[in-house]
């Protein structure tokens, strides 16, 4: 499994934990689900603090290439929605760990 780095915290992470978004042919920028477009791009956590640090419109144009800040709000909200199952927190509707047998322990005296 290949390792990116994330724009928003930096720390690197399996690409199954990241989103990519490249820049199109036309300078827009996209979420790459397939990871398969050529050419620029980024990967972030699809995790609201990383989307926030990793998509700010100046930087995001300078780093990339762009003529024009990007439209950050809406690619923000892709990059959420585009969360890869696997990057989901592993919550809801996992089985619960057995609880500690009762009685077999406590204070001994
Ligand atoms: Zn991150």
């Amino acid at each position: 499994m290949p390792v990116r780095r994330c724009a928003g915290c930096r720390r690197p992470d399996t690409v199954a934990g990241l989103v990519r978004v490249a820049v199109a042919a036309d300078g827009t920028l996209v979420v790459d689900a397939r990871r398969r477009l050529p050419g620029r791009g980024l990967n972030v956590h699809p995790l609201a603090r990383c989307v926030e640090r990793a998509l700010q419109p100046r930087p995001l144009a300078r780093a990339l290439r762009i003529p024009s800040a990007p439209d950050t709000a809406a690619l923000a909200a892709r990059v959420l929605a585009a969360a890869p199952p696997t990057a989901a927190p592993p919550t809801a509707g996992a089985p619960t760990a057995a609880p500690p047998p009762a009685g077999a322990g406590g204070p001994v005296s």
